[in-house]
């Protein structure tokens, strides 16, 4: 029997959605083996979760089970001589960058929040502001173990087992649990990067520079008015990254330290950061983000060339300096619509996208734009070309439109040979997620699905929405039918 004590809500990153689960937070592999049990002996199904950073329904389980892999957080071995780093799933990204940066070693991806865990953070295999140089988080996985549904340990890196490797990293967490992780982390310098800012005129300029800055950067980052229309559509403004080299941080040993980096609690030494989302409330709205949007084009403009340091924090996780921002988008929340486009087709998807946009009266209210390189795993999102993630807010006025919106936006991804990533969906289809990953691609995991997980105990949300097909039976229909 379910113990009812375990039922909690469990949602959406950005607060679209939330359901019910059976909430279990083992802290050993022994533990996850026996919720695999009781799942068995219920005829339920098990989704995997690590921080639910993943913006849609990708990490909960409405009325099924849910295993919480945030008590797995050992650090299991450092080496700082070769920046060998082995953790436990549920470490997350600001446990290991506060605990080797004093060693001077740094990730060598970041999302742009330093919550997730590594589990979900290879679940999804995410990317940073480096993707074109560095790929994706899983490209510097030296190995890892897996716990599959039947109980049994997998050793797994590019050189043993190398099929499930590929697949296993970024499949949403249906083929097994990552219970130890072994990375290689990069060494850094100074806990300071240079940055410089420039303003870009219209999206051919954006996207033009970024082509011309990408060989000489070390991270890029753009960023789009979406409020501008004709001959300024997709104006905004590219943000360059520059790492030290050896040597040239005068004192780094107080750069790499940990209280370096840690943001201020306070703005100004006044605010506490914990109460700024009150704030940012009241400019979430269409006037309160034109406005915003025109200021941080204007801000550009002012600072054009202009060089600066900002600590490794800082440059990353922007974000986190303002706790809590989510919820500036209740009651509604948001939703992002992230598109991968092949370079030689970005600017007119792109273009494409951002008109519909305004042709909707929807236009984002928040546009991030990344260079980006393809990856070597079998559930990819990435091409050789850029992203354009998308944030939208969603009140009960919009939410009709908005979801005919994104799905016009879907097929003009399609039409320029794009692709989605699923840690940001919430609004896919299956017939789109079929159209780019190809028919080969989930042949191939729906194989690997069926001979890793054979009950097809891991499901999530998504999967059962995207991936119908990988899912073919159901532990409760075994049950029902013996
Ligand atoms: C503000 C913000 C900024 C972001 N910026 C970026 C960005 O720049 N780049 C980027 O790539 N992503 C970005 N993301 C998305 C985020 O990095 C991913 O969604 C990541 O997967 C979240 O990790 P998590 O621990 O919260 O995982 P969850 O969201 O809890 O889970 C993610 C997936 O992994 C599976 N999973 C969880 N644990 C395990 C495990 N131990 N073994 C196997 N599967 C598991 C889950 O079933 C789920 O499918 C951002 C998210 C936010 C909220």
């Amino acid at each position: 029997m379910l113990n009812s004590n375990h039922l909690e809500l469990s949602s959406a990153w950005g607060l679209t959605y939330q359901a019910l689960n059976y909430v279990h937070r083992p802290s050993t592999v022994e533990g996850i083996r026996q919720v695999f049990t009781l799942a068995k002996e219920n005829g339920r199904t098990v989704g995997l979760r690590g921080s639910g950073r993943s913006y849609g329904d990708a990490a909960v389980n409405a009325e099924q089970i849910l295993l919480e892999l945030t008590r797995m957080t050992r650090i299991l071995d450092w080496n700082p001589e070769t920046g060998k780093l082995t953790v436990e799933p549920g470490v997350t990204i600001r446990d290991i960058w506060r605990y080797i940066i004093g060693d001077g070693w740094w990730l060598p991806v970041v999302p742009g929040t330093a919550f997730p865990t590594i589990g979900g953070a290879l679940g999804m295999n995410l990317h940073g502001k480096n993707q074109y140089k560095a790929g994706t988080l899983g490209e510097h996985v030296l190995e890892f173990t897996a716990l599959l549904s039947t109980g049994e340990l997998l050793h797994c890196s590019p050189e043993k087992n190398p099929e499930f490797f590929y697949a296993m990293i970024g499949s949403f967490g249906v083929l097994g649990v990552f219970t130890s992780i072994t990375l290689q982390m990069k060494r850094i310098y100074s806990g300071q990067m240079h940055i410089s800012t420039h303003a870009t005129a219209n999206l051919q300029d954006l996207l033009n520079t970024m082509e011309q800055r990408k060989a000489s950067s070390d991270y890029l980052i753009g960023w789009i008015d979406c409020f501008a229309k004709g001959q300024a559509l997709g104006r905004g403004q590219l943000q360059i990254a520059h790492e030290f080299t050896p040597g040239e941080d005068p004192n780094p040993q107080r750069t790499l330290s940990v209280q370096f980096q840690e943001p201020p609690e306070e703005l100004f030494g006044i605010v506490p950061r914990s109460i700024l989302w009150r704030f940012i409330k009241y400019f979430v709205n269409p006037l309160g983000m034109r406005l915003t949007s025109l200021g941080n084009y204007l801000m550009g403009l002012l600072k054009n060339d202009k060089q600066g340091l900002e600590s490794y924090v800082s440059a990353n996780f922007l974000l986190d300096y303002f706790p809590r921002w989510k919820e500036t988008y209740l009651p509604g929340g948001l939703i992002q619509h992230q598109s991968f486009i092949p370079a030689e087709h970005a600017y007119a998807g792109f273009r494409e996208i951002l008109q519909t946009c305004h042709d909707y009266g929807l236009p984002a209210y928040l546009a991030v734009v990344k260079r980006y390189r393809p990856d070597p795993f079998l559930i990819s999102y990435s091409v050789d070309g850029f992203s354009m993630a998308l944030d939208f807010h969603v009140t009960r006025r919009n939410r009709q439109r908005l979801q005919e919106m994104v799905a016009h936006l879907d097929e003009i991804v399609l039409k320029h040979h794009g692709r989605f990533y699923m840690a940001k969906d919430a609004t896919l289809y299956p017939h789109t997620v079929s159209t780019f990953l190809g028919e080969t691609t989930l042949a191939q995991l729906t194989a690997l699905k069926s001979k890793y997980d054979p009950q097809n105990l891991l499901q999530t949300n998504l999967s059962r929405r995207l991936f119908p097909q990988i899912h073919i039976t159901t532990p409760n229909a075994q049950i029902e039918s013996n």
